[in-house]
């Protein structure tokens, strides 16, 4: 077997490879790599995406988070044509031959060298290990991938005997020394910009074909066929940097949201936007305090950018520090900036569990013990179904899911709840409802969705131990104290008043075509305690 070049025959393009969690060209490590190398040797810079629908089928991507994907790309096309570098998207199928497949336009672009940020999924990691061992062999080309997903990367951060913390506190901990600049690295700092191609690059015979190449308007078997539901969800969410950016200012900034949301609100048209936030002040500033309400706009809503890398979580932690007196990270508990530059530490922390224990990807819970766990089959299917739909006679409930079929998103508290309520009101199998949220929301992401779920279910790292169920009719009370949020999103309560917003009595819900409660609480909650107490026993 050859082995690769240490320093490959200079060849005549370098190459980036886009993935999915990657969607922007500001502040993007393997992109500004690949653009110094293009620079170095004198070569042009291409850009190559590869769509692989049976990598989104295993991963249960939906169609709004590959409609999001396509958007993304078609805005990037763009900026990168300003700097005369072509955006190649194409598409492969079967995914196992995607390492070949790339190999093959490498060397139809005469290209020595590749760059990539890494994906810690199993699947995609064993991919690179293959792209790189093909390389390998063939002996002229250079696989380069690099840590860009998250601010520290995974396995920077571990115990004193090198292991990979599974609790957030003790990880937060240790992951705020290597925020401090060190040496000539600043772990916040933006990557360099992408620099132009020569304009002669669109003469060339086999570059200049490349920017005639178009990003698809729909990848087949991932589409949105309601029209109206895609119009809604493009106005919700609109793509590109520019668009992540003026999400993450607004948050920031002390202006009021509905004064400057305008076309890009993240809120649907057919979903009322609930009540305006009383006090003054910006939105990170009161984050401390508010976050967990429900029925004001509390939190950044960047999820579908973060997960998506429209933004870089370096550049949203940097952000904040342009706010603090100091201009230093601030990662207290006390200030509304501490606090959700902790949240977007949660994200980190998520992703280096994903890295370090691939288990948890593979459908398996982190807690080898609660694999035992005896779920609900009797009406499994229809309580299954009614909570996907917003049925379950649980108004916190319904409006959380309701909240999530229309906009593809949910606010954190609200995902706690439905989810606590699949796993221990109902009893149902936590990766069925991991599965649907991948399936719905639009910020969709494995490392994240993953760790909610075996949060909730009580399986995971640092997870809500089996005996504190939350109650959805109390959380209802905190989160959505006058009921603003239910009446939004689920219209058949919107003119009851008072306390039974949260509970409808039976006779109220019926007139009102409301559902009945699927189960009771109590008996649910003690049920949920007696099977996770002895997995395996009814
Ligand atoms: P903010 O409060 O403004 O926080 C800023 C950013 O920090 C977020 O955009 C996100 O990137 C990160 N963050 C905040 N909270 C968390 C958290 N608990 N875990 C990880 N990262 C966090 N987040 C996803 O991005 N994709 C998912 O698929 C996803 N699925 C979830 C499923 C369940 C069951 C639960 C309980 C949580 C899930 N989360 C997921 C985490 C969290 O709910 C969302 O990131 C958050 O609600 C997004 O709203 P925001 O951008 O306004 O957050």
């Amino acid at each position: 077997m050859k082995h690769a070049n240490k320093h490959p025959a200079k060849g005549e393009a370098i190459v980036y490879w886009m993935r999915m969690e990657d969607l922007r060209v500001r502040d993007n490590k393997a992109l500004a790599l690949a653009s110094a190398q293009a620079q170095r040797d004198s070569v042009p810079l291409l850009v190559l995406f590869v769509l692989s629908p049976q990598d989104y089928e295993a991963h249960d991507r939906g169609a709004r988070r590959i409609d999001f994907t396509l958007r993304n790309l078609q805005c990037i096309r763009s900026t990168l044509a300003e700097k005369h570098v072509p955006l190649y998207t194409t598409s492969h199928t079967p995914r196992a031959t995607l390492p070949d497949y790339v190999l093959s336009l490498m060397k139809e672009w005469k290209a020595t060298m590749l760059f990539a940020n890494m994906e810690y999924e199993v699947d995609e990691l064993r991919r690179d290990i293959k792209l790189s061992e093909l390389a390998k062999e063939d002996g002229g080309i250079t696989c380069t991938f690099v840590h860009d997903r998250c601010i520290i990367a995974p396995g920077k951060v571990h115990t004193k005997d090198g292991r990979g913390y599974t609790v957030y506190s003790p990880f937060l901990r240790s992951w705020i020394p290597h925020l401090e600049p060190k040496g000539k690295g600043d772990p916040i700092a933006c990557a360099p910009e992408v620099a132009a191609n020569s304009a002669s690059v669109r003469e060339h015979k086999v570059y200049g074909p490349l920017f005639d190449n178009t990003v698809p308007e729909k990848v087949k078997g991932f589409t949105m066929d309601d029209p109206e539901e895609r119009e809604r969800i493009r106005i919700c969410w609109p793509a590109g940097e520019d668009a992540a950016k003026e999400i993450l200012e607004r948050f920031l900034s002390t202006m009021s949201r509905s004064s400057q949301m305008g076309a890009v609100s993240p809120l649907s048209e057919g979903a009322k936007e609930p009540t305006k936030n009383p006090s003054k002040g910006s939105r990170i500033g009161k984050y401390k305090d508010e976050r967990d309400r429900l029925d004001a706009d509390t939190t950044s809503r960047l999820s579908p950018y973060l997960a998506a890398g429209v933004i870089s979580a370096r550049a949203c932690v940097r952000a904040t520090t342009a706010l603090t007196a100091s201009k230093k990270i601030d990662v207290s508990r006390d200030t509304g900036i501490g606090r959700w530059n902790q949240e977007v530490a949660w994200r980190d922390f998520y992703n280096h569990v994903l890295a370090l224990f691939p288990r948890v990807s593979m459908g398996r819970p982190f807690q080898e013990k609660m694999a035992g766990v005896v779920w609900e089959s009797e009406n499994r299917d229809a309580h299954l179904q009614a909570w996907k739909e917003g049925r379950t006679g649980v108004p916190i409930v319904d409006a959380g899911m309701r909240q999530a079929n229309t906009m593809g998103w949910m606010h954190n508290r609200v995902r706690m709840i439905t989810a606590m309520y699949l796993t221990k009101d109902l009893m149902i199998d936590w990766r069925l409802g991991e599965k649907y949220f991948m399936e719905t929301l639009i910020d969709g992401d494995l490392a994240s969705n993953n760790g909610g779920w075996q949060w909730s279910a009580s399986t995971g790292v640092d997870a809500a131990p089996y005996f504190r169920i939350f109650n959805p009719y109390t959380q209802s009370h905190k989160v959505d104290p006058v009921g603003e949020y239910i009446r939004t999103f689920v219209p058949e309560l919107a003119k009851v008043r008072g306390d039974e917003i949260h509970k409808p009595p039976m006779g109220m819900a019926d007139k009102l075509g409301y559902p009945r409660p699927l189960v009771e609480h109590d008996q649910a909650r003690l049920r949920a305690i007696r099977r996770y107490e002895k997995p395996g026993q009814e």
